[in-house]
Protein backbone atom coordinates (compact mmCIF):
# COMPACT_ATOMS: atom_id res chain seq x y z
CA UNK A 1 0.00 0.00 0.00
CA UNK A 2 1.10 3.47 -0.50
CA UNK A 3 1.34 6.26 1.35
CA UNK A 4 -1.75 8.00 -0.05
CA UNK A 5 -3.51 4.59 -0.15
CA UNK A 6 -2.41 3.93 3.33
CA UNK A 7 -3.66 7.46 4.43
CA UNK A 8 -6.98 6.75 2.70
CA UNK A 9 -7.38 3.41 4.66
CA UNK A 10 -6.48 5.30 8.07
CA UNK A 11 -9.27 8.06 6.96
CA UNK A 12 -12.15 5.93 5.97
CA UNK A 13 -11.78 3.96 9.59
CA UNK A 14 -15.26 4.50 11.30
CA UNK A 15 -14.56 6.80 14.32
CA UNK A 16 -16.26 5.03 17.81
CA UNK A 17 -18.43 7.72 19.36
CA UNK A 18 -18.88 7.94 22.85
CA UNK A 19 -22.67 7.27 23.21
CA UNK A 20 -24.82 10.83 23.37
CA UNK A 21 -21.67 13.19 23.40
CA UNK A 22 -21.42 13.62 19.64
CA UNK A 23 -17.64 13.55 19.59
CA UNK A 24 -15.06 10.89 19.16
CA UNK A 25 -13.12 10.05 22.05
CA UNK A 26 -9.49 10.63 22.51
CA UNK A 27 -6.75 8.91 21.02
CA UNK A 28 -3.08 8.15 22.77
CA UNK A 29 -0.32 8.20 20.68
CA UNK A 30 3.47 9.14 20.44
CA UNK A 31 4.38 12.43 19.53
CA UNK A 32 6.44 12.19 16.44
CA UNK A 33 8.71 14.40 17.57
CA UNK A 34 9.44 14.12 20.99
CA UNK A 35 8.27 10.54 21.84
CA UNK A 36 6.55 11.32 24.47
CA UNK A 37 2.79 9.95 25.08
CA UNK A 38 -0.25 12.31 24.10
CA UNK A 39 -3.32 12.02 24.51
CA UNK A 40 -5.20 14.06 22.14
CA UNK A 41 -8.58 13.88 19.78
CA UNK A 42 -8.38 12.13 16.74
CA UNK A 43 -8.27 15.32 14.51
CA UNK A 44 -5.94 16.87 16.79
CA UNK A 45 -3.39 13.89 16.00
CA UNK A 46 -4.20 13.75 12.39
CA UNK A 47 -3.22 17.46 11.45
CA UNK A 48 -0.38 16.72 14.23
CA UNK A 49 0.64 13.74 11.60
CA UNK A 50 -0.26 15.59 8.54
CA UNK A 51 2.19 18.48 10.07
CA UNK A 52 5.13 16.17 10.46
CA UNK A 53 5.17 14.78 7.23
CA UNK A 54 4.90 18.06 5.46
CA UNK A 55 7.87 19.32 7.88
CA UNK A 56 9.75 16.74 6.93
CA UNK A 57 8.68 16.55 2.96
CA UNK A 58 10.04 20.94 3.04
CA UNK A 59 12.96 19.17 4.89
CA UNK A 60 13.59 16.70 2.08
CA UNK A 61 13.41 19.28 -0.88
CA UNK A 62 15.53 22.21 1.29
CA UNK A 63 18.91 22.20 -0.52
CA UNK A 64 17.15 21.83 -3.72
CA UNK A 65 14.67 24.45 -2.89
CA UNK A 66 18.13 26.57 -1.75
CA UNK A 67 19.99 25.75 -4.84
CA UNK A 68 16.95 27.00 -7.18
CA UNK A 69 16.89 30.30 -4.87
CA UNK A 70 21.02 31.22 -4.95
CA UNK A 71 21.19 30.43 -9.22
CA UNK A 72 17.98 32.61 -9.49
CA UNK A 73 19.69 35.83 -7.12
CA UNK A 74 22.91 34.90 -9.37
CA UNK A 75 21.17 35.50 -12.48
CA UNK A 76 19.36 38.44 -10.85
CA UNK A 77 22.64 40.17 -10.04
CA UNK A 78 24.36 39.60 -13.41
CA UNK A 79 20.97 41.01 -15.16
CA UNK A 80 21.69 43.80 -12.89
CA UNK A 81 25.50 44.19 -13.90
CA UNK A 82 24.72 44.45 -17.10
CA UNK A 83 21.71 47.13 -16.93
CA UNK A 84 24.34 49.15 -15.27
CA UNK A 85 26.69 48.43 -18.01
CA UNK A 86 24.43 49.67 -20.44
CA UNK A 87 22.74 52.36 -18.66
CA UNK A 88 24.61 53.55 -15.30
CA UNK A 89 21.92 56.31 -14.33
CA UNK A 90 20.41 52.45 -13.70
CA UNK A 91 22.96 52.23 -10.53
CA UNK A 92 20.62 54.52 -8.34
CA UNK A 93 17.93 52.68 -8.65
CA UNK A 94 19.22 49.15 -7.50
CA UNK A 95 19.35 48.44 -3.56
CA UNK A 96 22.14 49.72 -1.78
CA UNK A 97 23.79 46.79 0.13
CA UNK A 98 22.80 45.92 3.90
CA UNK A 99 25.53 47.26 6.17
CA UNK A 100 27.68 45.40 8.35
CA UNK A 101 26.34 44.60 11.74
CA UNK A 102 27.78 46.02 14.88
CA UNK A 103 27.34 43.64 17.55
CA UNK A 104 26.09 45.40 20.95
CA UNK A 105 28.82 43.82 23.05
CA UNK A 106 26.50 42.13 25.66
CA UNK A 107 24.61 38.91 25.94
CA UNK A 108 20.88 37.50 26.14
CA UNK A 109 20.42 34.02 27.34
CA UNK A 110 16.75 32.55 26.72
CA UNK A 111 16.64 30.07 30.27
CA UNK A 112 15.35 27.36 28.91
CA UNK A 113 14.60 25.75 32.58
CA UNK A 114 10.92 25.46 32.44
CA UNK A 115 9.80 22.57 30.40
CA UNK A 116 8.53 20.97 32.88
CA UNK A 117 5.44 23.10 33.69
CA UNK A 118 4.57 23.76 29.68
CA UNK A 119 2.10 21.70 28.00
CA UNK A 120 3.09 19.99 24.12
CA UNK A 121 1.68 22.71 22.48
CA UNK A 122 3.00 25.63 24.53
CA UNK A 123 6.94 23.90 24.38
CA UNK A 124 6.16 24.41 20.66
CA UNK A 125 4.83 27.72 20.62
CA UNK A 126 8.17 28.40 22.70
CA UNK A 127 10.40 26.07 19.88
CA UNK A 128 8.88 28.61 17.45
CA UNK A 129 9.39 31.42 19.23
CA UNK A 130 13.28 30.74 19.72
CA UNK A 131 13.32 30.40 15.43
CA UNK A 132 11.80 34.12 15.45
CA UNK A 133 13.99 35.71 18.28
CA UNK A 134 17.12 33.32 16.01
CA UNK A 135 15.97 35.53 13.14
CA UNK A 136 15.64 39.03 14.55
CA UNK A 137 19.63 38.93 16.15
CA UNK A 138 20.69 37.48 12.83
CA UNK A 139 18.92 40.15 10.44
CA UNK A 140 19.30 43.13 13.03
CA UNK A 141 21.62 45.95 11.98
CA UNK A 142 22.66 46.02 15.83
CA UNK A 143 22.50 42.05 17.18
CA UNK A 144 23.32 40.56 20.69
CA UNK A 145 26.88 39.11 20.64
CA UNK A 146 25.81 36.02 21.81
CA UNK A 147 22.51 34.61 22.96
CA UNK A 148 22.75 31.72 24.97
CA UNK A 149 19.89 28.74 25.49
CA UNK A 150 20.42 27.19 29.12
CA UNK A 151 18.42 24.27 29.60
CA UNK A 152 17.20 22.23 33.20
CA UNK A 153 19.08 22.96 36.10
CA UNK A 154 18.76 22.15 39.75
CA UNK A 155 15.78 24.54 40.08
CA UNK A 156 12.97 23.23 37.71
CA UNK A 157 9.71 24.94 37.96
CA UNK A 158 8.32 22.08 40.41
CA UNK A 159 11.45 22.98 42.35
CA UNK A 160 10.39 26.18 42.77
CA UNK A 161 6.77 25.00 43.86
CA UNK A 162 5.13 25.28 40.83
CA UNK A 163 2.20 22.80 39.49
CA UNK A 164 2.79 21.41 36.19
CA UNK A 165 -0.30 21.85 34.13
CA UNK A 166 -2.66 19.00 34.42
CA UNK A 167 -2.53 17.68 31.01
CA UNK A 168 1.14 17.13 29.45
CA UNK A 169 3.60 17.97 32.31
CA UNK A 170 7.20 16.87 31.18
CA UNK A 171 8.74 14.82 33.61
CA UNK A 172 13.12 15.63 32.45
CA UNK A 173 14.77 12.58 32.19
CA UNK A 174 17.25 12.29 35.20
CA UNK A 175 14.50 13.93 37.59
CA UNK A 176 16.33 17.67 37.39
CA UNK A 177 19.66 16.95 38.34
CA UNK A 178 22.39 18.97 36.30
CA UNK A 179 22.88 15.90 34.30
CA UNK A 180 19.66 17.19 32.12
CA UNK A 181 20.86 17.80 28.96
CA UNK A 182 19.32 20.78 27.01
CA UNK A 183 18.96 18.55 24.06
CA UNK A 184 16.75 16.02 25.62
CA UNK A 185 14.07 18.12 27.30
CA UNK A 186 10.82 18.89 25.10
CA UNK A 187 12.11 22.25 23.88
CA UNK A 188 15.22 21.16 23.00
CA UNK A 189 13.95 17.95 21.20
CA UNK A 190 11.69 20.27 19.36
CA UNK A 191 14.92 22.52 18.03
CA UNK A 192 16.60 19.45 17.40
CA UNK A 193 13.62 18.44 14.70
CA UNK A 194 12.73 21.57 13.37
CA UNK A 195 16.29 22.89 12.48
CA UNK A 196 17.52 19.28 11.29
CA UNK A 197 19.69 19.68 14.33
CA UNK A 198 21.56 22.69 12.54
CA UNK A 199 20.47 25.41 15.41
CA UNK A 200 23.59 24.22 16.96
CA UNK A 201 24.79 25.95 14.30
CA UNK A 202 22.74 29.05 14.50
CA UNK A 203 25.33 32.43 14.10
CA UNK A 204 25.90 34.17 17.48
CA UNK A 205 23.68 31.51 19.62
CA UNK A 206 25.41 29.24 22.53
CA UNK A 207 23.86 26.69 23.99
CA UNK A 208 24.70 25.13 27.34
CA UNK A 209 24.16 21.71 27.04
CA UNK A 210 24.31 21.39 31.14
CA UNK A 211 23.69 23.09 34.28
CA UNK A 212 21.01 25.64 34.02
CA UNK A 213 21.28 28.98 34.04
CA UNK A 214 23.76 28.59 37.28
CA UNK A 215 26.23 27.10 34.87
CA UNK A 216 26.57 31.06 33.08
CA UNK A 217 28.98 32.05 36.76
CA UNK A 218 30.05 28.73 36.73
CA UNK A 219 33.99 28.11 35.55
CA UNK A 220 34.02 24.20 36.57
CA UNK A 221 30.42 23.87 33.90
CA UNK A 222 31.47 21.70 30.59
CA UNK A 223 29.69 23.70 27.91
CA UNK A 224 30.44 27.09 29.50
CA UNK A 225 33.51 28.66 27.87
CA UNK A 226 33.36 31.94 29.34
CA UNK A 227 31.83 32.44 32.40
CA UNK A 228 30.33 35.41 33.69
CA UNK A 229 30.28 36.79 37.58
CA UNK A 230 27.56 36.90 39.10
CA UNK A 231 26.82 40.45 39.53
CA UNK A 232 26.52 41.38 36.05
CA UNK A 233 23.46 38.85 35.43
CA UNK A 234 19.76 40.81 35.29
CA UNK A 235 17.09 38.44 35.39
CA UNK A 236 14.69 40.36 33.33
CA UNK A 237 10.78 40.07 34.88
CA UNK A 238 7.85 42.48 35.07
CA UNK A 239 7.43 41.87 38.81
CA UNK A 240 10.24 44.06 39.63
CA UNK A 241 10.27 48.08 40.45
CA UNK A 242 13.42 47.82 39.22
CA UNK A 243 13.66 49.32 35.73
CA UNK A 244 16.45 49.10 33.08
CA UNK A 245 17.28 52.54 32.06
CA UNK A 246 19.36 51.36 29.37
CA UNK A 247 21.52 48.31 27.72
CA UNK A 248 25.07 48.04 29.27
CA UNK A 249 27.72 46.23 27.71
CA UNK A 250 29.12 43.69 29.48
CA UNK A 251 26.44 42.38 30.94
CA UNK A 252 24.14 39.37 30.77
CA UNK A 253 20.45 39.81 30.21
CA UNK A 254 17.80 36.97 31.02
CA UNK A 255 14.44 36.05 29.50
CA UNK A 256 12.45 33.13 31.13
CA UNK A 257 11.90 30.57 28.36
CA UNK A 258 8.29 30.10 28.92
CA UNK A 259 4.67 29.77 27.01
CA UNK A 260 2.31 29.56 30.02
CA UNK A 261 -0.65 31.90 29.35
CA UNK A 262 0.40 33.68 32.68
CA UNK A 263 -0.62 31.08 34.63
CA UNK A 264 2.45 31.05 36.65
CA UNK A 265 2.85 34.14 38.35
CA UNK A 266 6.00 35.54 39.51
CA UNK A 267 7.64 32.40 38.18
CA UNK A 268 10.98 34.06 37.27
CA UNK A 269 11.41 36.37 40.07
CA UNK A 270 11.21 33.58 42.19
CA UNK A 271 13.59 31.92 40.25
CA UNK A 272 16.12 35.01 40.16
CA UNK A 273 15.72 35.19 43.81
CA UNK A 274 16.50 31.79 44.37
CA UNK A 275 19.53 32.25 42.56
CA UNK A 276 20.35 35.68 43.71
CA UNK A 277 19.93 37.36 40.98
CA UNK A 278 19.40 40.91 39.67
CA UNK A 279 16.52 41.76 38.46
CA UNK A 280 14.90 44.35 36.20
CA UNK A 281 11.85 45.21 33.99
CA UNK A 282 11.63 46.58 30.55
CA UNK A 283 10.43 50.94 31.14
CA UNK A 284 7.02 50.56 29.92
CA UNK A 285 6.07 54.05 30.81
CA UNK A 286 2.79 55.30 29.78
CA UNK A 287 4.93 58.55 29.25
CA UNK A 288 6.93 56.61 26.75
CA UNK A 289 4.14 55.61 24.54
CA UNK A 290 2.79 59.24 23.41
CA UNK A 291 0.00 59.16 25.79
CA UNK A 292 -1.20 55.43 24.64
CA UNK A 293 -1.57 53.25 28.05
CA UNK A 294 -0.10 50.15 28.88
CA UNK A 295 0.12 48.86 32.09
CA UNK A 296 4.00 49.18 33.54
CA UNK A 297 4.11 45.57 34.31
CA UNK A 298 2.70 44.25 31.73
CA UNK A 299 3.60 40.58 31.05
CA UNK A 300 5.43 40.04 27.52
CA UNK A 301 6.15 37.25 25.20
CA UNK A 302 9.94 36.00 24.84
CA UNK A 303 9.86 37.21 21.58
CA UNK A 304 8.45 40.69 22.24
CA UNK A 305 10.96 41.19 25.08
CA UNK A 306 13.90 40.25 22.63
CA UNK A 307 12.41 42.14 19.57
CA UNK A 308 12.11 44.91 22.38
CA UNK A 309 15.61 44.65 23.74
CA UNK A 310 17.04 44.73 20.02
CA UNK A 311 14.83 47.63 18.57
CA UNK A 312 16.95 49.32 21.81
CA UNK A 313 20.49 48.19 20.79
CA UNK A 314 19.04 50.02 17.26
CA UNK A 315 17.88 52.93 18.17
CA UNK A 316 18.75 53.59 21.67
CA UNK A 317 15.19 54.62 22.31
CA UNK A 318 12.43 52.72 24.57
CA UNK A 319 9.38 54.19 22.85
CA UNK A 320 10.72 53.54 19.42
CA UNK A 321 11.94 49.88 21.01
CA UNK A 322 8.23 49.73 22.51
CA UNK A 323 6.89 50.51 19.45
CA UNK A 324 8.83 47.84 17.27
CA UNK A 325 8.46 45.04 19.97
CA UNK A 326 4.72 45.22 20.09
CA UNK A 327 1.74 45.15 18.19
CA UNK A 328 0.41 48.31 17.95
CA UNK A 329 -3.10 46.93 19.34
CA UNK A 330 -1.20 46.50 22.56
CA UNK A 331 -0.93 50.14 22.75
CA UNK A 332 -4.29 51.18 22.55
CA UNK A 333 -6.15 49.35 25.73
CA UNK A 334 -7.99 50.37 28.61
CA UNK A 335 -6.13 51.32 31.73
CA UNK A 336 -8.32 50.48 34.29
CA UNK A 337 -8.43 46.60 33.50
CA UNK A 338 -5.52 45.01 34.81
CA UNK A 339 -4.09 43.61 31.71
CA UNK A 340 -1.19 40.98 32.54
CA UNK A 341 -2.60 37.87 30.33
CA UNK A 342 -3.14 38.77 27.17
CA UNK A 343 0.59 39.48 25.71
CA UNK A 344 1.61 36.04 27.07
CA UNK A 345 -1.13 34.30 25.03
CA UNK A 346 -0.07 34.81 21.65
CA UNK A 347 1.74 32.60 19.95
CA UNK A 348 4.19 32.88 17.24
N1 LIG B 1 4.61 33.63 34.12
C1 LIG B 1 5.95 34.03 33.82
C2 LIG B 1 5.93 34.91 32.62
C3 LIG B 1 6.86 34.56 31.57
S1 LIG B 1 6.84 35.71 30.26
C4 LIG B 1 6.46 34.81 35.02
O1 LIG B 1 5.65 35.37 35.71
O2 LIG B 1 7.65 34.86 35.25
C5 LIG B 1 8.42 35.29 29.58
C6 LIG B 1 9.58 36.14 30.03
O3 LIG B 1 9.58 37.39 29.38
C7 LIG B 1 9.70 36.46 31.48
O4 LIG B 1 10.26 35.45 32.19
C8 LIG B 1 10.60 37.67 31.48
O5 LIG B 1 11.97 37.28 31.42
C9 LIG B 1 10.23 38.35 30.21
N2 LIG B 1 9.29 39.45 30.43
C10 LIG B 1 7.97 39.47 30.18
N3 LIG B 1 7.45 40.68 30.45
C11 LIG B 1 8.46 41.45 30.88
C12 LIG B 1 8.59 42.81 31.30
N4 LIG B 1 7.53 43.61 31.33
N5 LIG B 1 9.80 43.27 31.69
C13 LIG B 1 10.87 42.45 31.64
N6 LIG B 1 10.83 41.18 31.24
C14 LIG B 1 9.65 40.68 30.86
Amino acid sequence: MNEAESREASDSVPETLVPGSGTAPPVTISHPITGETVTMTKSAAKKLTRRVMRDQKREATKHERRARERARRKERKRQTKEQIKNDPAAAALTRVPKPKPEPFDARVVVDLGFDDLMTPDEATSLAAQLGYLYGVNRSSSHPFREVIFTGAGRLSGQALGFEPPPSGAFSYPQASTSETSLFQDRVGLHMEGKSRGMWRRWQRIRLMEYGGLESLWDPTATSNSEPCAKDDVIYLTADTDDTIESLEPGKTYVIGGIVDRNRYKHLCAKKAEALGLRMARLPIDPSFLDGQHMQARKVLTVNQVFAILTGWTETRDWTEALKRGLPARKFTTNTDEPEVAEANEDHV
